[in-house]
């Protein structure tokens, strides 16, 4: 594409997104990553790559966004995905979050 501001997924077609952060004397760009789990970046891929979780317990999302362990965003994630694996109701997985503060 040649808009700047847009790029179609290659794996899904989906439109994509990333993070721009305006430092002065111009704009810095992460790279364009898609809900499907494709990243430009390769570090930041769960498809084919190394992004999502990592070995210490943190999280990193297909537009280059590093979540800690500890932090309450990938808290909820590991809780969202308990839900889905082990079918525990919505009450637990606040009760996993709860437990893990
Ligand atoms: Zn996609």
């Amino acid at each position: 594409m040649s808009n700047e501001d847009q790029k179609a997924c290659p794996n899904c077609n989906d439109a994509c997104y990333r993070d721009a952060v305006d430092v002065g004397v111009g704009t810095i760009y992460g790279p364009w990553g898609c809900t499907c789990g494709w990243s430009e970046d390769a570090r930041c891929d769960q498809i084919t790559g190394s992004g999502g979780w990592q070995e210490n317990g943190s999280y990193v999302d297909t537009a280059g966004n590093l979540y800690p362990k500890d932090n309450v965003v990938t808290q909820m994630m590991r809780a969202a995905e308990a839900h889905e694996t082990q079918g525990a109701s919505e009450l637990d997985a606040v009760a996993i979050l709860a437990k893990e503060d």
